[in-house]
This record gives C-alpha cells, sequence and structure tokens, in this order.
C-alpha cells in the first residue's frame, strides 16, 4: 500500500511577533515555572525512585528544570521484560498499524507539540531556537516520516518466482529486545535510535544521556499520544555501564543502535563479543561515533563561502555534533581575506542563554564537557606551535561558556588537529598552495575518524581529485559547503572507519538492520 510521500517539514524563523514565536516563549516560561517530574516508562508505566537527580540548564547553574529519578539494576530488567512481554503482538501487528503511529508522532511535533519539544531541548540542551528546530522538530518529523517511507519499500521488495513457484521474504523483526544508547547532541537522533528498531517490529529499551532527559520525556509524552502501547519503548535512565552488564549479558538481547563516543563503542563492541555464546543471534551492531571533521580549502575557493562555511560549520550548537568542522586546511594565498572575514563574524556573535534569541552561542552541555574543552584551549595558550586567532576564554561561573575558538597551528598534526574535542574549537594549518596534493594525503592520514568533510574549491578538476583522493575519510563529503547539518532524505547520513559501522541514519540501508528476513519457497 501507498504511504504518504514525506517531504521535508519547513524550518520556521520565529521571528519577533510571530506565532511561532509566541508559541515557543510560552513553552519555555512552562517549563521555566515549574519543576518538570521527569520519570522512567516501563511497560507503560511511570517508574520513580528515591534516587532523585536535579535538571539544569547547562547555561544556568541556578536554575532547576526539574528531577529524574535514576534506576538500578531491577528497572533494567523491568524493562527487558517489559519490552519482550510487548513483543509478540507489537511484532504481529499489521504494518499500517504501526506505521500510522510514527506518522501521527510526526504531525504531533508539527502542531501541538512543536513548541514544547523544543522549549525543552533549548534549556536542557543549551540550543538556541534555531538548532533545536533543525532537530528537535524538523529533523526528528523528518525521520518519522522518512523511514515510515522506506520501510513501505522494504516490505514490499520480493523476489522473483519462477513457473510452479511462489518465492516471498518475509522482514521479520529481530528475536528478542534492542537496545537504544542515545546521545545529548540531537533530540532527533535519541528519538530515532529506539523508534527506527520499533517501527520495524522490534521492542526495546532506551537509555537516553543524563543531559537529555527533559527532551527524551517529551519524546516519550508524544509517543503515548500517538498511541504506541505499553512496553514497545520503555525509556529508563540507568549508568551505562550498569545498564550494560545486564543487557549484553541477556540471551535475548538482538542488537544495540548507538550514537556516541568511539570509546565507549568500541567497549560495547568487546563486550558484545565476550558475551557472544550467551545469546540467540548474533545481535545487530549499529553506531555512529566520533568525528574529527576536516575542511579542505583550495586557491581556487571563494574566500566568503569558505568563513561562513567554517563559522557555522565550526560553532553551531557550540561545536557540539559529530559532523562539526574541527581541523581546516587553508592556502595562504586566500588565509588573510578568510581570517578577516572568521574575525568579524566571531566579533558580530552573541553568546548566552537560549531565552535572548540574538545569542548564537549558548553554553556546552556539562562540567566534563567543558573541563575537557578547556584544557585543550589552555594547553593551546601554553604552546609554541600554536597562535590564538580567535576567542580562548572560557567562564563556567553561570553557565559552562567558551568562546568560539580558532587556533592557527605550525605543526599539522598538532593534537587539536588530531583528536575530537566535541566544542566550539576550530584548528587552521595553513599551507603553500603548491602542497595541495600532499594536503589531500595529510587529510586523509590525521585523523582515524571518516565522519564528514568539506571541499571548498571553484576548480572542477580539483574538486574530482579531492573527492577521490578522500573516498574513504568521510561518510559525508560535501562540496563547496560546511560539513554538518545533513537533511533526512536528502544527505543520509554516516561515517566509517573510527566514525562507525556507516548504517545511515534515516535511510532503508539503517532500517534494514533491525530486521532479519525469512525467505520462503512455495512449490504449486
Ligand atoms: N547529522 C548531524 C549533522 O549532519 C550530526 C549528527 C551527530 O552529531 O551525531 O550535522
Amino acid at each position: 500500500f501507498n504511504v504518504p510521500t514525506p517531504a521535508n517539514e519547513p524550518v520556521k524563523e520565529y521571528r519577533s511577533g510571530s506565532p511561532e514565536r509566541k508559541a515557543l516563549k510560552q513553552a519555555l516560561a512552562e517549563f521555566r515555572s515549574q519543576e518538570t517530574d521527569i520519570p522512567m516508562y516501563i511497560g507503560g508505566q511511570e517508574v520513580r525512585t528515591d534516587r532523585k537527580m536535579r535538571v539544569t540548564p547547562p547555561h544556568d547553574h541556578q536554575h532547576t528544570l526539574g528531577y529524574f529519578y535514576e534506576g538500578d539494576t531491577t528497572h533494567v530488567t523491568q524493562a527487558i521484560d517489559a519490552a519482550l512481554a510487548a513483543k509478540e503482538a507489537w511484532a504481529n501487528l499489521p504494518w499500517e498499524h504501526r506505521a500510522s503511529i510514527f506518522l501521527k508522532a510526526a504531525e504531533l511535533i508539527a502542531g501541538p507539540y512543536r513548541a514544547r519539544i523544543n522549549a525543552s531541548t533549548m534549556l536542557g540542551q543549551s540550543k538556541n531556537a534555531y538548532q533545536a528546530e533543525i532537530d528537535a522538530a524538523c529533523e526528528l518529523i523528518d525521520f518519522l516520516r522518512f523511514n515510515v517511507h522506506y520501510a513501505t519499500d522494504i516490505y514490499g521488495q520480493q523476489p522473483n518466482s519462477a513457473a510452479g513457484v511462489w518465492n516471498r521474504t518475509e522482514y521479520r523483526p529481530l528475536e528478542g529486545f534492542v537496545f537504544a544508547l542515545t546521545p545529548f547532541n540531537f533530540t532527533a537522533i535519541a528519538a530515532n535510535l529506539p523508534t527506527s528498531a520499533a517501527m520495524m517490529g522490534n521492542t526495546v529499551v532506551w537509555k537516553p544521556a543524563y543531559t537529555q532527559v527533559l527532551a527524551a520525556k517529551v519524546t516519550m509524552e508524544v509517543l503515548k499520544e500517538a498511541g504506541l502501547p505499553d512496553g514497545v519503548i520503555n525509556l529508563i535512565y540507568v549508568d551505562g555501564p550498569v545498564a550494560g552488564e545486564i543487557i549484553f549479558n541477556h540471551p535475548d538481547f538482538a542488537g544495540i543502535h548507538f550514537t556516541g563516543s568511539t570509546g565507549v563503542f568500541q567497549k560495547i563492541w568487546g563486550a558484545i563479543g565476550a558475551n557472544i555464546h550467551k545469546y540467540k543471534s548474533y545481535p545487530r551492531i549499529v553506531g555512529e561515533t566520533g568525528g574529527k571533521d576536516f575542511v579542505l580549502v583550495h586557491e581556487s575557493a571563494n574566500a566568503d563561502e569558505v568563513a561562513t562555511g567554517l563559522v557555522r560549520g565550526a560553532f553551531e550548537y557550540q561545536g557540539q555534533k559529530c559532523s562539526a568542522a574541527s581541523r581546516a586546511y587553508i592556502p595562504s594565498t586566500l588565509w588573510p581575506e578568510i581570517e578577516a572575514k572568521i574575525k568579524q563574524f566571531l566579533s558580530e556573535i552573541k553568546m548566552g542563554d537560549v531565552e535572548d534569541f540574538t545569542n548564537f552561542i549558548n553554553a556546552v552541555i556539562d562540567e566534563r564537557a567543558f573541563n575537557k574543552i578547556a584544557t585543550y584551549i589552555d594547553e593551546a595558550k601554553q604552546s609554541n606551535e600554536v597562535e590564538i586567532i580567535a576567542g580562548g576564554n572560557h567562564d563556567s561561573s553561570k553557565g559552562y561558556f567558551i568562546e568560539p575558538t580558532v587556533l592557527r597551528v605550525t605543526n599539522p598534526q598538532y593534537k587539536t588537529m588530531c583528536e575530537e574535542i566535541f566544542g566550539p574549537v576550530l584548528t587552521v594549518y595553513i599551507y603553500e598552495p603548491s602542497e595541495f596534493s600532499a594536503m589531500l594525503q595529510l587529510v586523509d592520514k590525521t585523523s582515524p575518524y571518516a565522519l564528514t568533510g568539506s571541499i571548498f574549491a571553484k576548480d572542477r578538476y580539483i574538486i574530482g581529485q579531492a573527492a577521490k583522493a578522500l573516498e574513504n575519510a568521510a561518510g559525508n563529503f560535501y562540496i563547496n559547503d560546511k560539513p554538518t547539518g545533513a537533511v533526512v532524505g536528502q544527505q543520509p547520513f554516516g561515517g566509517a572507519r573510527t566514525s562507525g559501522t556507516n548504517d545511515k541514519a534515516g535511510s532503508a540501508l539503517n532500517l534494514l538492520r533491525w530486521v532479519s528476513a525469512r525467505t520462503i519457497k512455495e512449490t504449486f
């Protein structure tokens, strides 16, 4: 059957005086005026414990947004049991009924929940209105609508049959439960990891980052209102290793859908490997992990486009995107102009809380992130291989604020050129135009990651040469654009090497990981 043809949700602008701005302000005020209660949801029940954890906006330590309840091993086991109990009915529910739940969830976010899910993301994760809108509203709506469309395509793909025979393929869910372990930086990703597996008939245990629980709660509200049956997605707040210990030892563990750090993913992979004899089937391991995303500029590039791409790519959402532009290679002939433009942009950018809509930069997520990023900057200030081009200051007295910082290095292997920082720090290396071919090698070899990257050039031979030389260096490769902001249905997202399993979020490739196909041959 046909599902509605998906189109990308238009991005609202939140101009002063617009109805969407009013609704958003009201939702922000509602969250501000109360302490939100954030229970776990297991088997459709709200679960509270005596370990109440305070939630504060990253940009304002004084304010209490609410409290979530930390669970322990009992809750992990309860969530697994609830997922397994819900499994049969969910898996047997005809596809159009599963699909319509997710399509309704998309409608709810596009309409009545838009302001609420955006406000929860703005306050809980310190995103400005635009960054929240492209994530918690548009990208999440797109994931839901496009995945329903891709899933329908998958279910329709059937083999040929010779005369006297009828062959068919059943795209069955995995046997067991799926574990979704989700990050703080995108409400859309946090929601997509459990829902994409659930869409294909699986039931899920979902553990979000503790720094994303406010928007995770709103996501559950939406799914419940859309009619998601109890137990299909079970949301728990449990320490990662505590949850992992139980989940990766469970015979019914069928797969993990993960976005987070490379280190954690590799540990998980190891734990799954060590327990492999315990499982009914080989678990699906799907992960999107780190990045050290490059911008390579050729002398034929347009300096304006480069400067805009660098500032937006490196500093939007404080650089806390796996895809963030974090190392740039710029020819000496263009550097003076690009440097001047970057400095000018940064002098005009404002930093502060999320409720002043003119702030471009907000706070980084938590103390651990702040300390890690600040250490990179402070070490750079001491190094004789680094010149501070812009920023360099940080202050955690009110919130976790770090100025957008540009470092220029003389050593292209300096640590901020190689290691993922996950913050508002861009490192640039200036090369002589004659060294361009050597730069292609350097870009490819400098980091173990391969998530995103950009080439800026007008010369078509150069673009072709770079696209070929860097074919393994980025799963998402951009020509004359910033390396962030992949749109569902337009640029399927993911990378290889130590950036993940490259199962492209928001595509049929991803959904195929959540089914176990049965081939049936019937002879007449
Ligand atoms: N999909 C996002 C982008 O293209 C990045 C996702 C991430 O940070 O994990 O910018």
